[in-house]
């Protein structure tokens, strides 16, 4: 069963990150699974081309210290059917249904990248394009597998059956890690000028532990219990859900003082072996370019095929 999921290299990676996809994706990486950088989506939205090749340098090197390395990675531009098979699908999307997308009615209100409106498109040609049955991802993406269901099941109804019907599949645990100084919108890699309410995964031990400190609890004073409560307490909720992802326990706990000490050490041992493994890679950059490339090579062969159906059937190349 082939599984696919990408990151857009769109900030630095978030404990969000982590918990919602690359956790699990560890955990489902095979000969099977296509993982890796989706770097043609981070051009969506005005950026600086050199800062995008130093993330998705550190992205890609990243996913190999989360225990990536099962898997096959590439990173997105190097299978150039990515691009050929967005547009066709491009062909089978209505106006409709892009305009309900949910990132482009929040980013692309006034006036945006034409790109920001079909990135749909390249997504659902990213997970077609390797019959993939699953998509570990997080909550914030069902929309995105939505729609990638609805057009391969139109393209196959109108054109004949050349895609797989992909499902999402999340996390128990961690789906949607919220900010921490706004916990009522999710963790971002780019949320926030300050970045107070983010936990990069390369964050050293003392900033993660003044960030978690700082995090925003509930104002619900006189009844200031520990307690699990999204729509009540969501500060406190996302402190308790982030503790129990990364391994620790809120039995015993009654403060917020004495929960926030606890989720900061849980972070920290959380994140110290990645960050260990991410310094001995980026020290040899030329075995991660190596890894890369070997993915992107398999990637184009397995796409190819797909890709031909896929014109095939629609009376195209
Ligand atoms: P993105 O950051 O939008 O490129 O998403 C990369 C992956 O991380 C996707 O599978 C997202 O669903 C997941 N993800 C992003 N932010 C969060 C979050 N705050 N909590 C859980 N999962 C997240």
């Amino acid at each position: 069963m082939n599984t696919l999921s990408l990151i857009t290299p769109s900030g630095r990676l978030t404990l969000g990150n982590l918990l919602g996809a690359l956790r699990p994706m560890a955990a489902a990486a095979g000969p099977s699974s296509y993982f890796g950088v989706a770097d043609l989506h981070a051009l969506t939205t005005p950026h600086s081309p050199a800062l995008l090749r130093s993330r998705v340098a550190e992205m890609s090197t990243l996913l190999l210290a989360c225990g990536l390395d099962a898997a096959t990675l590439f990173v997105q531009s190097q299978v150039p059917s990515h691009r050929s098979l967005a547009y066709l699908l491009e062909c089978v999307a209505s106006t409709g249904e892009l305009n309900r997308m949910i990132q482009f009615k929040e980013k692309g209100a006034v006036s945006s990248r034409a790109s920001l409106y079909t990135y749909p498109a390249l997504m659902a040609a990213d997970i077609l394009l390797y019959r993939t049955a699953e998509v570990p991802v997080g909550d914030d993406q069902r929309q995105h597998v939505e729609l990638t269901r609805d057009l391969a099941l139109r393209f196959n109804r109108e054109y004949g059956e050349v895609f797989t019907v992909p499902r999402a599949v999340h996390p128990p645990r961690g789906a949607r890690v919220m900010d921490l100084a706004a916990p009522e919108r999710k963790m971002s890699k780019s949320a926030g000028d300050d970045h107070s309410g983010s936990i990069f995964l390369l964050d050293p031990p003392e900033v993660i532990r003044r960030k978690v400190m700082r995090a925003v609890t509930d104002s619900d004073v006189g009844a200031s219990a520990v307690r699990s409560d999204r729509a009540q307490k969501p500060g406190v909720t996302n402190l308790l859900d982030i503790l129990q992802a990364c391994g620790g326990s809120a039995a015993g706990i009654s403060t917020y003082g004495a929960l926030k000490k606890a989720v900061a050490d849980a972070v920290v041992a959380e994140l110290e072996p990645l960050q260990k493994r991410y310094r001995e890679l980026a020290a040899d950059p030329a075995h991660v370019t190596a890894v890369y490339a070997a993915g992107a090579a398999v990637c184009r062969e397995v796409t190819a095929p797909v890709l031909a159906a896929a014109e095939a059937a629609v009376g195209v190349g």
